[in-house]
């Protein structure tokens, strides 16, 4: 960085010559192959083996683009900074993918920002798949602390995208089951959510249908500080979570604002609202990629409340670069749902028996 105190004592033309300088440098690293292996290496604090994790590593020569290149003195493996990330191997230049940040950043629809980037759709899917995807560690990596609000968020079945031979297809009626029908809720996806006194959100499917001890477990398992106090509604499943790993409970009765101990679920219901509007902006997401469209939504807040609205493409584009993505677009076409909807379906649209 330019050091400021030097700016401070240049005259004004002084000033504008080195503004036309700087903006024609600005200009090739934009478009120059090496800047984005530059860009991960600055935002990977540590530098190691992409194969086996080791940080005995030596440089090892540049590529014809100006890529800097190491090799791993433990497995031999040669590697560069953008090895295993979503950059790796991507044709587009610095420039373009900060345009598809700003798209992304304005909830511009995949068809608005592939005409604004002059690109085809199938680009801007896979781009976003691709960033959606390196989201996903932020979510794993999250701990809850101290007080934390938690409640569910149920969304219906969206099978946008799903191809015909793919669909869910109804099936006859089991024996067992005799043909009874199983509460409606059985039809929707089951999102655990919480936020911390920090701030600190999470958001993760956990099946469908009413919350149960079992889907606590899944979504709240080693995403816990010690020493934390749950908020909840007067469900059983966080009773008996909380009873089974010792975690002080906090219920708050529905219809009602606060406990006898002062605390509310305020601050999740209007996240809950908050995820409505942001879901709403795309015209329904496919259960398939639901996940991804949460772990957004959950990294968006962060920036919302962390970092000034301009500067929040550049952010989300350092972060998202920079992190281990391997998804290929096949993968990400072929997605399962995170839920077994084939069962649910199955249980649920029979055709009547002639034998009832
Ligand atoms: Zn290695």
């Amino acid at each position: 960085m330019i050091k400021e105190i030097e700016v401070k004592d240049l005259l004004p033309d002084e000033i504008e010559k080195t503004i036309k300088f700087l903006e024609s440098i600005l200009g090739i690293k934009e478009n120059e192959k090496s800047t984005l292996s530059k860009l991960v290496n600055r935002e990977k604090k540590k530098i190691y083996c992409p194969f086996c994790k080791s940080i005995s590593i030596v440089k090892n020569g540049h590529s014809k683009k100006g890529v800097q290149r190491y090799k791993c003195k433990e497995c031999l493996h040669r590697f560069c900074d953008t090895t295993n990330t979503l950059s790796n191997n991507s044709k587009l230049t610095y420039k373009i993918w900060l345009e598809f940040f700003k798209c992304m950043s304005d909830k511009l629809s995949i068809r608005k920002t592939a005409a604004k980037l002059q690109l085809n759709k199938n680009t801007i899917f896979g781009m976003r798949h691709k960033v959606l995807n390196a989201l996903s560690i932020f979510r794993e990596n999250r701990k809850l602390s101290g007080e934390i609000q938690c409640d569910e968020k149920y969304e219906s079945i969206n099978l946008k995208g799903t191809k015909p031979q793919q669909m869910p297809r109804f099936s006859k009626p089991r024996k067992s089951q005799g043909g009874s029908k199983r509460g409606i809720s059985d039809h929707q996806i089951c999102i655990a959510s919480a936020i911390d006194e920090n701030d600190n959100i999470y958001f993760k499917i956990v099946g469908n249908g009413s919350i149960t001890t079992k889907m606590v477990e899944k979504a709240f398992d080693n995403h816990l500080e010690k020493n934390c106090i749950m908020i909840t509604d007067c469900k059983s499943s966080y009773e008996k979570f909380c009873t089974n790993n010792r975690i002080k409970l906090e219920q708050v009765k529905s219809g009602t604002y606060k406990n006898l101990n002062g605390y509310n679920l305020s601050e999740i219901n209007a996240l809950h609202s908050n995820l409505d509007l942001f879901l709403k902006s795309f015209a329904g997401v496919s259960t398939k990629h639901l996940q991804q469209y949460l772990d957004w939504f959950v990294y968006q807040k962060y920036l919302t409340y962390s970092i000034e609205i301009l500067e929040q493409p550049q952010v989300l584009m350092n972060y998202a670069l920079s992190r281990k993505s391997y998804i290929k677009i096949s993968d990400i076409y072929s997605m399962d749902f995170p839920i077994d909807i084939y069962n649910i379906y199955a249980d649920y649209n029979f055709s009547p028996s002639p034998h009832i």
